[in-house]
């Protein structure tokens, strides 16, 4: 297959939804990372999602609108406390997971009787999903377990000869994925950390809980309220170690451990050790969201064998960039303090 990459002019995007309405599949831009979008309602166009991905098939898709009147026919229930949420961050970095309804097939949801819902803010997938006039399920562009793409270029890297087309709409605003959140009475359970932070989600509902999956390994056998936490993920060839620790502490470490070939991911240059090559990924938690996924990508091509990197704040979208690293290093956490 022929792989076409598409710009963001109106008959760009016509022919972009004409694809999707084929039950073609086509990488779309997203604010939070470069989607794989199939239409949610159509099994064998997801199917194909699935195929070009290698992703396992009872991991399930997150299912993406255009407006507000489109949850009708995806959710059969929709919660109070969704509703607020909705208010406050819709469109937006947010799904909410629901009951889902009988338009949506198991494949979408993979095997689950819920389904994902997110309304995107960037205007480019928002106006793909109303020229197709359907919702548009889409996990990242990536091949499954690696990093997700932040560009049109990586997603052709990965997606070259497996999918009909990919819209370039320049770089990904956020970086990470979206927050995945459900709902257990009166309370928010995160599932998944992303932009809209345990501390935003606060603003809204006075009870927030952050499932162990977040900052925790799961054992073996244990059910799984998000299925893609037992999946390694976000991870570049390279081997990535995790230091929790001061700058002096990492900085002695890593001296003494890195040989020939290993790099450093710092947050800014102040924080080099001589003789081990680096790539910054920056102070603020927004900029370290911004560029992770492609300076992991980057140190593929760098040929790293391993990456040292210091833990990062877990504030705000902070907690995401921990999350995503800590799994791209397989929950190996070395502590020095
Ligand atoms: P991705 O599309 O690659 O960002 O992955 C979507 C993530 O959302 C997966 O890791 C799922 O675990 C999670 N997700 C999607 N739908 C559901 C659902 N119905 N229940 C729980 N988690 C979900
Ligand atoms: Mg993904």
């Amino acid at each position: 297959m022929n792989t076409v990459l598409l710009g963001t002019t109106d008959p760009e995007l016509e022919e972009a939804a004409r694809l999707l309405k084929s039950g073609e599949v086509v990488g779309i831009p997203t604010e939070t990372v470069y989607g794989l979008a199939a239409n949610a309602f159509n099994a064998e166009a997801v199917k194909k999602i699935f195929a070009a991905k290698g992703r396992p098939c009872d991991n399930p898709l997150i299912v993406h609108i255009s407006s507000m009147d489109m949850i009708g026919d995806i959710a059969s229930q929709v919660p109070e406390a969704a509703i607020k949420c909705a208010k406050r961050f819709w469109p937006g970095p947010l799904t909410m997971i629901m009951p889902k309804s009988d338009k949506i097939p198991l494949v979408t949801s993979g095997g689950l009787d819920t389904v994902g819902i997110r309304f995107p803010s960037n205007p480019v997938a928002r106006r793909i999903i109303e020229l197709c006039g359907f919702p548009l399920a889409a996990p990242s562009a990536n091949l499954s377990g690696s990093p997700s793409p932040t560009n049109a270029s990586r997603v052709m890297e990965d997606m070259n000869g497996r999918i009909a087309a990919i819209v370039d709409g320049g770089e990904s605003d956020v970086g990470v994925e979206s927050t995945v959140i459900s709902f257990e009475g009166n309370a928010i359970r995160l599932l998944r950390p992303g932009k809209i932070s345990v501390e935003l989600l606060r603003t809204v509902c006075d009870e927030v809980l952050v499932d162990r999956g977040v900052t925790d390994k799961l054992a073996e056998g244990v059910i799984v309220r998000s299925p893609g936490m037992k999946y390694k993920h976000y991870a570049p060839k390279a081997n990535v170690v995790l230091v929790d620790s001061d700058l002096d502490s990492y900085k002695e470490y890593v001296a003494s451990n890195a040989v020939q070939g290993d790099y450093c991911l710092l947050f800014d240059e102040s924080e080099k050790i001589p003789g081990v090559p680096y790539l910054t990924y920056g102070l603020s938690s927004e900029a370290q969201a911004h560029c992770l996924f492609e300076r992991l990508r980057q140190f593929d091509e760098l040929g790293a064998k391993t990456v040292y990197t210091r833990c990062p704040s877990q504030n705000g979208v902070g907690l995401a960039v921990y999350n995503r690293i800590l799994r791209s290093a397989g929950f190996n956490l070395v502590r020095l303090k």
